[in-house]
């Protein structure tokens, strides 16, 4: 199944009829982040890697734009490296 994951605020979905678009590069209808596209197959291998709180994280934004999703990454990214 396809899967799309802004880059600037995390919103993530497997709807992509939710996207609004920018001359043909799906986008996040809230801020017009844009965004990758991968398989929701890929997404939960990255996923199994992390821990279970960051993955909930992840889960709760779904169809969400979080503005300070790239700030709030930053603090993940120090957790990941400190274990
Ligand atoms: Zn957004």
């Amino acid at each position: 199944m396809r899967l799309f994951h802004s880059v600037n605020c995390g919103f993530w979905t497997i709807d992509f009829d939710k996207l609004s678009s920018n001359g043909g590069i799906p986008c996040c209808p809230t801020c017009g982040s844009p965004g990758f596209e991968t398989t929701t197959e890929e997404w939960d291998k990255g996923l199994d890697q992390m821990s279970a709180k960051y993955v909930d994280w992840i889960d709760g934004m779904q169809e969400k734009c979080n503005p300070k999703f790239k700030e709030e990454s930053v603090k993940w990214a120090r957790i990941i490296e400190e274990r």
